[in-house]
């Protein structure tokens, strides 16, 4: 990654300097050996007039270009030079930015419930997300939690899944009843609301394994809620899996922050070309 960005600026930097290097050798095409006049380019030395012999022109109002005079590049050019150099700063600038900020910690865990001894469906699958600032110390808590069932196969091996989120700040539970309309349960997490959501997913609830079960995945809620993985105990399902992912990245709103600043930047420099070079009103 950082090699990466290395080799863009020094590309970037290269671009910049055959540009520049190509703009002198244009400069220097347009310099003159002896005075000429600054509408036609007609040499005007030892002319007796400020008229121009060859346009006409008065030269008091459209100059007399010498051997030192430096014609101001056009905006266009200017412009041009200015979108090209601003990369390397930017580069440099923003590499320097997103070190600085402290990076954010997506975790995702998960517990897979497979083969459940009551038989009523065909398994379980727990997933919480968190996000928590590196070196912040503050504990990995998790902003949701995602519950997919899936159902045992139908009569046409069909497998019916459903699945309920928690925003976990607010403690609201949603899902899609059999009918597919949302249901959101208003009673927070607990052990009814998974009941229920189990039921309208076509899980017979009353079997007296499927309330242990129900415990089980209860509790296993209260581990992830805590941020940690559930211990292995006795369990009533024939199998359990899960395990932990994370990966660190600087904050989402950070690389668009920088992108929308520099293009302000940009747009200011490409203003101010433009303002000053319009000319005067006579
Ligand atoms: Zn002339």
């Amino acid at each position: 990654m950082a090699s990466i960005s290395l080799i863009f600026v020094i590309l970037l930097l290269a671009i910049v300097v055959i540009v520049v290097l190509a703009i002198l050798r244009l400069r220097r095409g347009q310099t003159v050996s002896v005075p000429v006049c600054g509408n036609c380019s007609y040499p005007v030395r030892g002319l007796p007039t400020f008229t121009c012999p060859e346009c006409g022109s008065d030269l008091r109002e459209v100059g007399i270009v010498t051997p030192t005079t430096r014609r101001p590049l056009p905006p266009l050019v200017l412009a041009i030079i200015w979108t090209l150099i601003l990369p390397v700063p930017a580069m440099v600038v923003s590499v320097v930015v997103i070190g600085v900020v402290p990076l954010v910690q997506e975790t995702t865990m998960n517990v897979h419930y497979l083969a459940p001894s009551s038989g009523a469906y065909a398994g379980l699958d727990l997933e919480s997300h968190s996000q928590n600032t590196v070196g912040s110390g503050i504990p990995i808590r998790p902003y949701e939690l995602v519950f997919a069932l899936r159902m045992n196969p139908g009569p046409a091996g069909d497998m019916k899944t459903s699945t309920m989120r928690m925003d976990v700040s607010s403690n609201r539970c949603s899902y899609l009843d059999a009918a597919g309309k949302p249901v959101e349960g208003s009673t927070g997490l607990s052990a009814e609301t998974l009941r229920a959501w189990m039921a309208a997913a076509g899980v017979d609830t009353k079997k007296p394994q499927v309330q242990v079960e129900i415990a089980e995945i209860m509790s296993t809620i209260q581990s992830l809620l805590a941020g940690t993985m559930p211990s292995t105990g006795s369990i009533p399902f024939t199998n359990r899996g899960g395990g932990t992912s994370s990966n660190t990245s600087p904050p989402r709103w950070l690389v668009p922050s920088l992108g929308g600043f520099w293009l302000l930047v940009w747009l200011l420099g490409i203003i101010r070309i433009v303002w000053k070079r319009k000319p005067l009103p006579v």
